[in-house]
C-alpha cells in the first residue's frame, strides 16, 4: 500500500448568514479521505485564502497528513517573520482540517483523540441585549425560558450606544461611541438586572476593550458586588500590565483574549493568575494543536476555557471548539451565536443545540462537513469592514 499524503489544499470562501467564513478543505491520496479546518479571518478573508493557496499548499502537497505537530511547527516557522492573524489563520485551516481526517483515519471522534470525553456537553452561553434595560430583561427572560443559563448581557451594542452630541467641528465619519456615558450604565444595568432576575442565573459582559485602563479598573469593582460570571476584555492586549491592577481591587472574574496571537501574549496573564478564563479565537492561534496547548496550561494554573464562539467562526470552528469543550477538565462556558438558516445546509453535521448545552455527535473527526455547491452560492462581499472604524466623542479613532 502506497503511503497516505497530502494530494491537495483547497480553500473555500463563503458567507451563509452574513459573516465572511474560509473554509480549509484538505485532500489525501486515499480515495474520499479528506478534513475540514476553520481559517475564519472574516476581516481579512482574502489575506488568508493567499496564504493557504499560495505559501501552504505548495509546501505541504506530498506530507503525511498524520504528522499534525511537524506539520504545525514547519508551517509556522517555514515563513520565518511569524504570527500574526492571516498566517495563524492560514494555519489553523490546515491544522484543524488534519485533526479532521486522524479521527477519520481512527475511527474516532476528534475529542477521543484528545483524552475522551469528561462532560456529555458543553454549556452554552448568548447574547442578549436591548436598546433599554426593559428590552434586555425580556431578552434574558426569552433566554432563561429556552434553557440556557449563562448569559451575556449588553445595552446597545459595544460600548453602548448613547447619541454623541459634542463632536468637534469637521469630525471625521465613523462609529462613535462614548466611553464615560457607557461606563457608567453598566452598573446600573447590573443593578437592574439582579433585582428582577435574581441570583440564580449567570450573567456575563463584554467590554470589547472600550474603557480607558483606570475606568476599566473601577469597572470592574463596581461589577464586583453583581457576582458576573465573568468580565469580558476589560483591556485591550497592549495594556495586560494593568490586569495585575484590578486583581489587587476586586474579585470580579476576568474572561480575556479573543486576539490572542502568540504565547507570549497570554503566557504571563496565566502563570499570574490575573485572569480566570482564556477566551482565544482558536484559529487565531493557529488551530486545535496551540489551543489543546493553551487549555492544558491554563488547566495547571486554575484557569478556565471559554473559547471565543460568534457569528463569525464558522460551523467547522464550532465543532473544532467543541471537540475542546467536552475533552478539557478546565472548560468553563462555550460562546454560542446560533446557526441561522442556511448555515446548518451548508454545514452537515453542524452541532446540536438542546436546553442550554451544545453536544458533539459521534461521527469520526470533527462529525462535521461542508456543501460546496451549496456554499458557492453565498459569495462573500468585498471591502473593508465599517464597524471597526470606531471613534470617541472628539473624533479620536480607537480600538473597536
Ligand atoms: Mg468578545
Amino acid at each position: 500500500m502506497s503511503p497516505l499524503t497530502i494530494t491537495d489544499i483547497r480553500t473555500i470562501l463563503t458567507a451563509p448568514a452574513g459573516s465572511r467564513l474560509i473554509v480549509v478543505k484538505v485532500i489525501t491520496s486515499e480515495p474520499g479521505l479528506y478534513g475540514v479546518g476553520c481559517a475564519t479571518f472574516t476581516q481579512r478573508h482574502l489575506a488568508v485564502k493567499v496564504a493557504v493557496d499560495e505559501y501552504l499548499k505548495p509546501l505541504l502537497v506530498g506530507r503525511d497528513p498524520q504528522r499534525i505537530e511537524d506539520i504545525w511547527q514547519t508551517s509556522w516557522v517555514n515563513s520565518y517573520w511569524r504570527n500574526g492573524p492571516v498566517l495563524n489563520n492560514a494555519i489553523s485551516g490546515v491544522d484543524i482540517a488534519l485533526w479532521d481526517i486522524k479521527g477519520k483515519l481512527a475511527g474516532m471522534p476528534v475529542y477521543q483523540l484528545l483524552g475522551g470525553k469528561c462532560r456529555e456537553a458543553a454549556a452554552i452561553y448568548r447574547h442578549a441585549d436591548g436598546r433599554d434595560e426593559k428590552e434586555l430583561e425580556e431578552n434574558v427572560r426569552r433566554y432563561m425560558e429556552e434553557g440556557y443559563h449563562y448569559i451575556r448581557c449588553q445595552i446597545g451594542g459595544y460600548g453602548g450606544r448613547t447619541p454623541i452630541t459634542r463632536k468637534p467641528e469637521g469630525a471625521l465619519p465613523g462609529a462613535y461611541f462614548d466611553p464615560v456615558a457607557y461606563a457608567h450604565a453598566i452598573p446600573r444595568m447590573f443593578e437592574y438586572l439582579r433585582s428582577q432576575l435574581g441570583d440564580e442565573i449567570e450573567l456575563l459582559h463584554d467590554v470589547h476593550e472600550r474603557l480607558e485602563p483606570i475606568h476599566a479598573v473601577r469597572l470592574a469593582k463596581e461589577l464586583e458586588r453583581f457576582r458576573l460570571f465573568f468580565l469580558e476584555d476589560p483591556l485591550p492586549p497592549e495594556q495586560s500590565e494593568w490586569f495585575r491592577i484590578i486583581r489587587q481591587q476586586c474579585a470580579t472574574p476576568i474572561a480575556m483574549g479573543e486576539l490572542f496571537n502568540h504565547p507570549l501574549e497570554w503566557i504571563p496573564l496565566v502563570t499570574n493568575r490575573l485572569i480566570d478564563f482564556v477566551r482565544a479565537h482558536i484559529s487565531q492561534l493557529g488551530g486545535i494543536t496551540p489551543a489543546k496547548k493553551m487549555a492544558t496550561m491554563a488547566e495547571l494554573h486554575g484557569i478556565r476555557t471559554a473559547w471565543h464562539g460568534p457569528g463569525d467562526v464558522s460551523p467547522v470552528g464550532h465543532a473544532a471548539n467543541l471537540h475542546l469543550d467536552v475533552s478539557s477538565q478546565n472548560f468553563g462556558v462555550q460562546e454560542w451565536s446560533g446557526f441561522p438558516d442556511p448555515l446548518p445546509e451548508v454545514f452537515p453535521g453542524c452541532p446540536q443545540v438542546r436546553n442550554g448545552y451544545m453536544y458533539p455527535n459521534d461521527q469520526p473527526g470533527l462529525g462535521i462537513d461542508i456543501n460546496e455547491k451549496l456554499a458557492a452560492k453565498y459569495p462573500c462581499p468585498d471591502g473593508p469592514p465599517t464597524w471597526t472604524l470606531t471613534r470617541t466623542p472628539d473624533g479620536t479613532p480607537v480600538r473597536p
